[in-house]
């Protein structure tokens, strides 16, 4: 099926009901938003063929739902654009993924009209408005292998690349979403804090399928008071949150709305100590989902009621398989390792991309032996829970031991005088390499030394610290490590 189909069948059950929402006021019921997107995808027909790249550059909006349906309608794919990109990076994304068109908010469309050549449609504006004049269109082909939504991986490891999701591929995610995450209705809300264009915007289609509504905050942006304002005001809300804005939450100091429902997490990690203070605070509303790009949110995950009870290795863990995902630790050759023994995580399903746009080089690497190579580190424990590691890259070796920066942070931040902390290698002549973290906190060395040795191994101990105002992050609020590692020479 065309993802679209979601939007039509929720348009058929509920067409009264209110679908999109900018903060409280409703923008559009079921039908609406359906009528809309059919006319938006007969206005676009006009001008790109189908299978065109169309990109969205945007804060969160209201218009991305309309445009988002009505791309598919048109048979054409979606490229979401992360509107908080350099301008520069963006016409990047316009040239890699040869978009026909790129439709706009006025805020984005200003800096980005002096540097693209392609052509910009600004939400809004007399010709965007124009669009809905035309006749609405039948609606889409139903290929499942047509290409859907190129996702432009974050680049933490280098320059972005086109994850390439074809419809079947969102509707496996969609699936077990529904499967093993939430399990929305018609009465509940779908609160996009974090971007449309990443993270929140692969729950639409689940939510849609629903008939749940869509709330978009008035800031467009993730504002934690705002955003538990919004919970008050809209019925059985769940969002999806980047551990960082989990954090803000828990710092209003305020309790969670009662409608708040689910929050689901991911995306990076989530620090036992913190995960722990967030359900103190708010109580057993956390579900957390382990995926990337390349296998859009679904890889494992652990349900809400997973959470509840937990012991820490539960809890620092990233929960279990996914429903029609097939996931694996393997060694270096390739073959599949036993419970605790730490190795690549690899996984193949329908929700796993068919490879990068227009990159077979790195397209033969990642699905090598037909399994997404996802390049993150693990290991299954014997109830089938895996723990991430650390990304492959980022294991630092100091004298031939490995050491996952990962378990020294969540050592770290147990501190109370730790904000928030990274670690990662530097080059020693003796060790090869050794431990460096960073620390934003008010603790000092002695101190954090102290509390090291009574929880972790001499050898992980950090050979050096560096206190720092804060962490750089990626726009997608990822800490750059390789900044880090530049930092140190
Ligand atoms: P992206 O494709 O930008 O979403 O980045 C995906 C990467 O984020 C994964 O390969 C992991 O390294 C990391 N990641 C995703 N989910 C989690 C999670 N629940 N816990 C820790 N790291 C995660």
């Amino acid at each position: 099926m065309n993802i679209f189909g979601v939007l039509d069948n929720a348009a058929t059950r509920f067409p009264d009901h209110g679908a999109v929402y900018l903060g409280t006021e409703q923008q559009c019921t079921f039908s609406e938003l359906r009528d809309r997107a059919l006319r938006l995808a007969s206005s676009l027909r006009r001008s790109v063929a189908p299978g065109s790249r169309v990109a969205l550059a945007s804060e969160n909006r209201p218009e991305l739902l309309e445009v988002l349906f009505g791309i598919w309608a048109a048979d054409c794919v979606v490229v979401p654009i992360n509107f908080k990109l350099h301008p520069r990076e963006m016409v990047d994304i316009l040239g890699d993924s040869g978009a026909a068109a790129v439709f706009a908010s006025p805020k984005i469309a200003e800096s980005l009209s002096p540097l693209a050549n392609t052509p910009i449609d600004v939400f809004g504006t007399p010709a965007y408005l124009d669009r809905f004049d035309a006749e609405p269109s039948s609606g889409p082909s139903a290929d499942p292998s047509a290409l859907a939504w190129l996702f432009y991986t974050s680049g933490t490891t280098g320059k972005s690349k086109g994850a390439m999701l074809s419809h079947r591929s969102l509707t496996a995610m969609t699936l077990a979403h529904l499967a093993d995450i939430d399990s929305p209705d018609h009465n509940s809300s779908l609160i996009h804090a974090a971007p449309m264009s990443h993270g929140s915007g692969l729950y639409i289609p689940a939510y849609v399928s629903r008939g749940a509504r869509q709330v978009i905050p008035a800031s467009g942006m993730f504002d934690a008071d705002e955003f538990l304002n919004l919970c008050s005001a809209h019925p059985r809300c769940a969002a999806f949150l980047a551990p960082t804005m989990v954090q803000r939450l828990v710092d209003t100091g305020r309790s969670a709305p009662d409608n708040l429902r689910t929050v689901v997490y991911g995306g990076g990690p989530m620090y036992v100590d913190s995960l722990k203070k967030a359900m103190a605070a708010f109580g057993p509303i956390f579900a957390q989902i382990y995926g990337q790009g390349e296998s859009p949110m679904t890889i494992t995950g652990l349900p809400r009621a997973d959470h509840v009870s937990a012991d820490d290795a539960v809890l620092g863990s990233v929960g279990y398989t996914r429903s029609g995902v097939e996931v694996e630790v393997v060694g270096p050759d390739g073959s599949p390792l036993g419970p605790g023994e730490i190795g690549e995580i690899v996984c193949r399903g329908d929700v796993v991309m068919s490879g990068y746009w227009n990159n077979p080089t790195a397209t033969a690497e990642a699905l090598a032996g037909g399994w997404l190579h996802t390049g993150d580190l693990g290991s299954f424990d014997n109830r089938g829970h895996l723990t991430l590691r650390d990304r492959s890259k980022d294991v630092v070796i100091s004298g031939g031991s490995n050491i996952y920066p990962r378990e020294v942070e969540e050592v770290l931040l147990e501190h109370p005088d730790v904000r928030e902390a990274c670690v990662v290698g530097a080059p020693d002549p003796e060790w090869g390499e050794i431990v460096v973290a960073f620390v934003v906190g008010t603790a000092d060395k002695g101190v954090l030394d102290a509390h090291l040795l009574e929880r972790i191994a001499r050898f992980k101990r950090p050979k050096r610290y560096l206190f720092v105002d804060d962490l750089p992050k990626n726009s997608y609020g990822k800490v750059l490590k390789r900044e880090l590692r530049a930092r140190l020479g």
